[in-house]
């Protein structure tokens, strides 16, 4: 299985923060659009992020534990912006 494959929620659960379930983007099945390619834009994931209660934590949290993928609306690279 690749990271792809697992729903974001699952790798959420690295998180010790228990608000997790709140995630808007719990279940979704585009598993793709939340670890776009260079040239793919990530609006999908953006619009999701964008209501969803967890955005400031999220970032935080990407940035902390060194995530790659759309993260609080911004995608990063090991825990580094690259888009916003
Ligand atoms: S801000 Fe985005 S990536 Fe973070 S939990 Fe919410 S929907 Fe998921």
């Amino acid at each position: 299985m690749t990271t792809t494959d697992l729903a974001l929620t699952e790798l959420l659960t690295l998180s010790d923060s228990g608000q997790w379930h709140r995630a808007a983007c719990r279940g979704d099945p585009n598993h793709e659009a939340w670890f776009p390619y260079p040239s793919q834009d990530f609006d999908y994931a953006r619009r999701i992020c964008a209501g969803c209660p967890l955005l400031a934590g999220c970032t935080e949290y990407a940035a902390q534990t060194g995530q790659s993928g759309v993260w609080g609306g911004r995608e990063y690279d090991r825990g580094r912006v690259i888009r916003e």
